[in-house]
């Protein structure tokens, strides 16, 4: 299928999410074009990040003692997979269906989630007491005025406080630092900053900072972030002042000033087909990236029901490969017209490039 944008509407938002902060911050604009779509990508995600959603639910269904035991487990994963899979088919993503041949470390994951059921909960210093404890899952967070809104995936009270926790099934730590010739591993900072936001929140609607904040992984690590009250509360004013630029910026309709076009920030931009900065960035960068923009002036059927196209991209001639013959009528009809190819595999020293099982093409 050949997408097209169509009309949007930029609007002012009424709220963001601590989760939406880190990412934002290096495109404000990005922030703007997901509302306007009412955060459905116009891009696929990779097929880890689809299993991810998958995995956070199992988790979530755990701490709810909803999942219990193997029957249970099987059920409600066997469930999570089939709406999940349903789901790719509906967004044209049946290539990557089944999606257990399409992700990482499928049965290992599946496998320490089930070790997660098998421990249950928490071995830190602020659990011994476990019959105190009470457990709020997905605990809604939020100011007075419900402009930052965030939502907890636990949070355990007890005698001796308060402690928040976020599940994460992918990768925990930025990179790691030496510090006194010793190697310390560092949490990435989106994940440091969403939950000390949390911590304000929860502050906010209680008047006390919780006690610990933990980010738990699959194999069940439990990693402390540390925190101090003032950074919490620093970071709060700097997300709301976000806020007011950014709206002010849409007011004003003065997006210049917050799209920042490079690599690393539009590579994996869910919203790249509709954001015009990013399409003049792409003309003279396109070695960056994965995508490949220009007028279509030939298409070439293959005995592989398959189809090769070809571009000008300025007065350059490129090739690109492994298209469904199922696009040849649709591209026949835009031949002498701009289109855009988003998820390409691009060949190495060349400008040519295959398509894959996540490219989409554009009309531009
Ligand atoms: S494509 Fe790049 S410039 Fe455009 S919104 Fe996304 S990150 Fe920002």
């Amino acid at each position: 299928m050949i997408k097209r944008v169509g009309n949007f509407t930029i609007k002012t938002l009424s709220s963001m999410a601590p989760s939406q902060y880190y990412l934002a911050l290096y495109c404000p604009y990005k922030l703007i074009l997901a509302n306007a779509f009412k955060f459905n990508p116009l891009l696929p995600l990779n097929a880890n990040a689809y299993f991810g959603s998958i995995i956070h639910k199992m988790i979530e269904l755990i701490s709810k003692n909803v999942v219990v035991d193997e029957k249970t487990f099987s059920i409600n994963w066997n469930s999570l997979i089939n709406s999940k899979e349903t789901e790719l088919r509906e967004k044209g993503l049946e290539s990557i269906v089944p999606i257990k041949y399409f992700v990482n470390d499928f049965a290992l994951k599946k496998n320490q989630v089930k070790a997660i059921m098998h421990k249950r909960t928490a071995s830190t210093k602020y659990l011994k007491d476990k019959s105190s404890n009470t457990y709020y899952t997905e605990k809604r967070l939020e100011n007075q005025n419900k402009t930052i809104i965030g939502v907890a995936d636990l949070i355990i009270e007890n005698d001796l406080g308060v402690i928040i926790l976020d599940f994460k099934s992918g990768k925990v730590y930025s990179n790691s630092v030496e510090e006194n010739k010793e190697t310390e591993l560092v949490v990435k900072k989106e994940y440091e900053m969403q939950l000390k936001l949390y911590a304000h929140l929860y502050y906010l609607m209680n008047s006390k900072y919780p006690q610990a904040l933990f980010i738990v992984t699959l194999s069940n690590d439990f990693i402390e972030v540390k925190f101090k009250e003032y950074e919490c509360k620093e970071i709060y004013s700097e997300v709301l002042e976000f806020l007011a630029k950014v709206n002010l910026a849409i007011i004003n309709e003065d997006f210049d000033k917050i799209a920042e076009p490079s690599a690393q920030n539009c590579k994996y931009c869910l919203y790249r087909p509709a954001c015009n900065y990013y399409s003049t960035w792409l003309i003279n960068n396109f070695e960056y990236v994965n995508d490949l923009s220009g007028i279509l002036i030939n298409i070439t059927p293959f005995n592989n029901e398959t189809i090769g196209i070809q571009l000008y991209m300025g007065d350059k001639r490129i090739l690109i490969n492994g298209l469904s013959i199922l696009l040849k009528g649709t591209l026949n009809s835009l031949i002498g017209k701009n289109i855009t190819l988003y998820n390409l595999k691009k060949a190495k020293q060349t400008l040519n490039a295959t398509a894959n099982n996540f490219t989409v093409v554009y009309e531009s």
